[in-house]
């Protein structure tokens, strides 16, 4: 059996997880999940809030990067890269993964 490319961007792939960071992606687009409930967030009309409490989060929450813009995924990339002891190369299988 094979899948198809709609088969599988719809479902959630995880790119990154460690005690502080969630990180997946959803047809096409990856996100943080919140660290309150690991759901993912929304804009309100005060700032972006999650989306299972409503507590108000971090924009960075509100944030999703492009897997099929490779310029948006070399940003994406390099920010996980400074901010957690992700690999580059599991990074890269990820995406090829959730793609
Ligand atoms: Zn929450």
């Amino acid at each position: 059996m094979t899948e198809t490319t709609t088969e599988r961007r719809d479902r959630i792939v995880e790119i990154y997880r460690d005690d502080t960071a969630h990180v997946v992606a959803y047809a096409g687009v990856a996100y943080h999940l919140t660290p309150c409930c690991d759901a993912s967030a929304k804009g309100s009309l005060g700032g972006i809030v999650c989306r299972s409490c409503y507590q108000e989060v971090c924009p960075m929450y509100g944030m999703g990067w492009a897997l099929t813009d490779d310029k948006d995924w070399a940003r994406f990339r390099a920010y996980m890269l400074a901010e957690y002891p992700a690999s580059a190369q599991s990074l890269d299988e990820r995406r090829a993964l959730a793609l």
